[in-house]
């Protein structure tokens, strides 16, 4: 008999999301192990299975990673659970599967929920491919530097985030992006799920308003609107103002070409030249 490992995604909030594969695999498996096991007890509890269960999280699934993939090879049936959601993505498991996969171990990825993937479609932007970070840094001067990093990219843009940092994020998504359309998806699937789309600056001041913000949140950023980004001219007069109100406060030359060039999709040298020239 020949291990396996099989990824189980789980609900990300309704718990009628669990599939029916989803249901075998650990009703099967030899052992279940999970990120945390009072979590998923709960819900196998829930779906009246009983399983061997042991916690595997991001801190020992490392260091337990060979031992279960030789079990796996003495024929042992692996299921692994993250919290909620897809294992893998910002969640333990994708060590696992490496090491399965360099064993040469059999690995079922079921499909199943996913808030990345739920959240994008929710947000309703049109898209051709989309950018999924994670969480965004937690230091301002980290999170404007990747959004900088990623404002000419032709792509949708996915982060997830704590209720306890959104505010601090929508405002640095608003400095960097400005009008940009951004969806707040909190709660998706629960009772309380919202979603509201506004431009990034309106968004910052609308969650800076509220008295607390609960649950769990993916922010997905709409596309660079082509034609405003065809529209900006090297002639705008708000160019103009932006450029020496920056120089102003200090900034320095080349780093605002670089950062102009990269919102606007202007030729670098070309606005190097022109903040020269102020
Ligand atoms: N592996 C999970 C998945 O497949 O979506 C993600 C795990 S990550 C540790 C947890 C983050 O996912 C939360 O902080 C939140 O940003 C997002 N998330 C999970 N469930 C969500 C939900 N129901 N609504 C909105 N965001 C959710």
């Amino acid at each position: 008999m020949t291990g396996k490992l099989t990824i189980v995604p789980t609900p990300i909030g309704n718990l009628g999301d669990m599939t029916a594969r989803a249901l075998d695999a650990l009703e099967q498996a030899d052992v279940v192990c999970a990120e945390d096991t009072r979590v998923t007890g709960k819900l196998l509890a829930h779906f009246g299975i009983q399983a061997r269960l042991e916690r595997c999280d991001e801190n020992v699934i490392a260091s337990k990673s060979a031992a279960l993939v030789a079990r796996m090879r003495d024929g042992k049936s692996i299921a692994f659970c993250s919290d909620a959601g897809m294992p893998g993505i910002s969640d333990p498991g994708i060590v696992l599967v490496d090491a399965a996969r360099d064993a040469g171990v059999t690995v079922n990825v079921l499909p199943g929920p996913c808030a990345v993937t739920t959240a994008l479609v929710t947000s309703g932007f049109k898209h051709n491919a989309f950018y999924f970070g994670g969480f965004l840094p937690r230091k301002e001067v980290e999170r404007i530097k990747l959004l900088e990093s990623l404002a000419a990219l032709d792509a949708a843009l996915i982060f997830y985030e704590s209720p306890h940092r959104v505010v601090a994020a929508v405002e640095s998504i608003a400095q960097a992006y400005g009008e940009r359309p951004v969806a707040l998806c909190r709660e998706l699937t629960k009772l309380h799920e919202e979603v509201l789309r506004l431009p990034a600056n309106e968004l910052a001041d609308n969650l800076a308003a509220r008295d607390a913000i609960k649950g769990e949140i993916v922010l997905v950023i709409a596309l660079p609107d082509a034609r405003a980004q065809q529209a900006a001219s090297l002639d705008d007069p708000a160019l103009h103002e932006r450029i020496q109100a920056e120089l102003a406060a200090g900034a320095s030359k080349s780093a605002l070409a670089k950062k102009l060039s990269r919102e606007l999709g202007l030729p670098k040298n070309r606005l190097y030249d022109l903040i020269l020239g102020m």
